[in-house]
């Protein structure tokens, strides 16, 4: 499992969920050091703030392709830590990773350079730019879900901009966490610019109450609570990545086949341990047998296992398995009916669930309105356009939706209405894989976005800079007052006016000159 008993000499004990064998041990950092985490973080910061962008990324460069030389063996640290199958590892995981550090590579100068802005005609002789500033120390709090993925972008998106990073990975994928430790070491970044605090929530939230510059959670809503709680008091803004309940919507024109595919796959990927997962499936009415019997066939090729070519993996954290378990069982107590699956009853012992769709379900069930987190895929039935999109937007979560059909207005229509951080037309998931677009959610799918420019430049403080030559002894608008107000009145009822007339303005503007 990941089930890691925290022992009295302070070990995260790693169990291997897909086999229920005890794979490592690893120590858990001491309260008492989080101090001292921070101190080394602020020694590190002069100088690595000091250095220039392209230096940073030679160090990126370093760490890719130590990535690239041990690809193999990073995929099987994922697949054990986590029970997910190798190929999950390498294209949810790795893939990701590496191509935000690859963006990051080709767009990082550009992003956090200075940038030239506008300077409105009314401070004439003024120049305007944006610079971007390192905070300082960035605290990423990681999940299990995606524990490589979560945790370095995140990381080196806040390195890029001159920031140093503490890291403190799930303690339900420790193993990961010592993986991303050991490769960050071994690409030579220098000391204190990169540390990994391993531990549970007991860890985390000291590392929170120590006063970063900046706190990126990504993890559960109740977390994300209580860590914006702490964040507030002490004025630290965050980013907080949290959970999802994402909609399918399939209208009758779509391509079914591929849809039905898209299905499978959104919902059981990751063992649907995914907060970007299809977690509700809405069907338009005329065609929902027809694309049950699509689904079901395509969930029946399914395989679930550990070995390289099965399809589904197990799930990570056993915690998780009983809250998929309470929502089965309160669905099918109030009249839902199992398309596929088992009743969890007959559920086998271990971390393995069955594929499961339901049917006959209601808006107000848990299954549609609770994150699943999890193989089970509630089908739901609507009737018009207006129906689907009140269905979809009917929950307290807006992180990903896909809409299905062969009619581009009507898609865009609805991608339009739904209250999502981000809609697939006609897949599903895939916004997150390009880096290129913002990621992020809607209502208490989170807070802020990451990726993309925005990504970058969330870890600095984004400076305002005018300059003026310093040639003029005095500014118009300074003092003394006496006599401007009426000039000042002419000038702006003139300049912000339908018609404008520079003539006037030229005059006011003069006089303004001249009596300051
Ligand atoms: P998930 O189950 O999705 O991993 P959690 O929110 O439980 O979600 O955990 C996400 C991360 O947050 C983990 O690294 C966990 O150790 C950490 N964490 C949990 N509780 C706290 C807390 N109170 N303060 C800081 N970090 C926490």
């Amino acid at each position: 499992m990941n089930v890691h008993s925290v022992e009295q000499v302070q070990k995260l004990t790693v169990i291997a969920p897909a086999t229920g064998q005890i794979i490592a041990e690893i120590a858990e950092t001491p309260i008492h050091e989080v101090p001292l985490f921070y101190q080394r973080g602020r020694n590190a910061f002069a100088a690595w703030s000091s250095i220039s962008i392209p230096e940073r990324l030679n160090y990126f460069r370093k760490l890719k392709q130590l990535m690239v030389d041990e690809m193999d063996q990073i995929a099987r640290t994922i697949s054990d830590d986590t029970g997910k199958v190798l190929t999950e590892a390498i294209v949810a995981d790795i893939m990701p990773t590496l191509d935000a550090i690859d963006h990051i590579i080709r767009h990082a100068e550009k992003v956090l350079s200075r940038q030239k802005a506008k300077t409105p005609f009314l401070l004439i002789g003024k120049k305007s730019y944006i610079e971007y500033m390192p905070r300082g120390i960035v605290l990423v709090i990681s999940p299990w879900n995606y524990p490589l993925q979560l945790a370095m972008v995140p990381m080196v998106s806040a390195l890029a901009g001159g920031n140093t990073v503490i890291l403190k990975p799930s303690e339900v994928t420790p193993l990961v966490g010592k993986c991303i430790e050991d490769l960050f070491n071994r690409s030579g970044f220098p000391e204190g610019t990169v540390q990994v605090a391993h531990g549970g929530k007991e860890v985390g939230a000291a590392f929170t109450e120590g006063k970063p510059d900046y706190i990126f959670f990504t993890g559960s809503v109740r977390t994300g609570k209580i860590i914006q709680q702490q964040a507030a008091r002490d004025l630290i803004p965050t980013t907080l990545e949290l959970g999802g309940k994402d909609p399918m919507i399939v209208f009758k024109d779509a391509n079914l086949e591929r849809a039905a595919k898209a299905a499978a796959w959104g919902a059981f990927t990751n063992s649907g341990q995914v907060c970007m997962s299809a977690e509700r499936l809405y069907v338009e009415r005329s065609i929902l047998e027809e694309f049950l019997e699509l689904l079901k066939s395509e969930v029946r090729t399914l395989t679930q296992g550990t070995d390289e070519n099965a399809d589904v993996g197990s799930m990570t954290f056993p915690a998780q398995k009983d809250i998929v378990k309470g929502q089965l069982e309160e669905a099918l107590a109030r009249g839902a009916k199992l398309e596929t699956g088992l009743e969890p009853e007959n559920w086998q012992e271990g971390m393995f669930i069955p594929l499961t769709v339901v049917t006959q379900v209601e808006q107000d069930m848990k299954i549609i309105q609770e994150e699943t987190f999890g193989p089970l895929l509630p089908v739901v039935p609507f009737d018009t356009e207006e129906e689907a999109v009140i269905l979809a937007n009917g929950t307290v979560f807006g992180l990903n939706a896909s809409v299905w059909t062969k009619d581009k207005e009507k898609a865009r229509r609805v991608a339009s209405k739904l209250v999502s951080g981000a809609v697939v037309i006609n897949d599903v998931i895939i916004t997150v894989a390009n880096h290129g677009l913002p990621f992020g959610g809607t209502k208490e799918s989170g807070i802020g976005r990451y990726h993309a420019e925005g990504g970058l430049r969330i870890f600095c403080h984004e400076k305002a800079i005018m300059e003026d030559l310093g040639l003029m002894n005095s500014e118009i608008q300074w003092y003394p007052y006496k006599g401007k107000y009426p000039l000042f009145l002419n000038l702006f009822k003139n300049y912000f006016g339908e018609n404008r007339n520079w003539l006037s303005f030229a005059r006011d503007y003069l006089a303004l000159i001249k009596s300051k």
